[in-house]
């Protein structure tokens, strides 16, 4: 359905209103770290509001737009730098989720802007940027749980040091930082 159809639509909250267009800057917010409220807002976001309850529809581009905006201001990575991670390892989105421990979809979710990853799996992602056998770690990790082998100290015996790696992270880290990775 189009914009102008949709404007000439009733409101599907309060099933009264009309819904008309409205152009402008969208205002959101998050908490960032030091538990305060950040503001976000977005421009030139297309809104259909209704006349008589104010409530308002948004198109999924502007979703995608408003979301993508709040990660950026979170200082989370962004669906490219995931993309190109996950390519690099040489992965499918299925086969990305199965080695995280992601529900099947999620990781594709990611990779488009209409959601995306917390502070903490954020984390857990540079840490696999940083230091690579982190991904053959975690690979091991996978197995290991498949195999019914929950044990802690099993699998810590196959992690290895990571100043061992620092090698490999210099290789590897280029090929992630070259773009807006920083
Ligand atoms: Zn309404």
């Amino acid at each position: 359905m189009s914009t102008n159809e949709m404007a000439t639509d009733r409101c599907p909250v309060c099933g009264k209103g009309k819904l008309h267009e409205e152009l402008g800057e969208f205002r959101t917010d998050f908490i960032s770290d030091d538990g305060k409220h950040r503001d976000v807002i977005v421009p030139q976001i297309k809104k259909l509001v209704c006349g008589q309850c104010g409530e308002y529809i948004l198109d999924p581009e502007s979703e995608s737009r408003i979301s993508a905006a709040q990660r950026h201001a979170m200082g989370l990575l962004g669906a490219e730098e995931l993309m190109r991670l996950r390519n690099s390892l040489g992965k499918s989105q299925e086969g990305m989720a199965e080695l995280l421990g992601l529900g099947k979809k999620t990781w594709c979710r990611w990779e488009s802007d209409d959601y995306f990853q917390s502070e903490a799996f954020d984390r857990y992602l540079r840490l696999l940027v940083f230091v690579p056998s982190n991904v053959e770690a975690l690979k091991l990790i996978d197995k290991e749980k498949r195999d019914g082998k929950t044990d802690l100290s099993r699998t810590f015996r196959y992690v290895p040091d990571a100043r061992s790696t620092e090698v490999l992270a210099r290789q590897f880290l280029p090929v992630l930082m070259d773009g807006p990775f920083n």
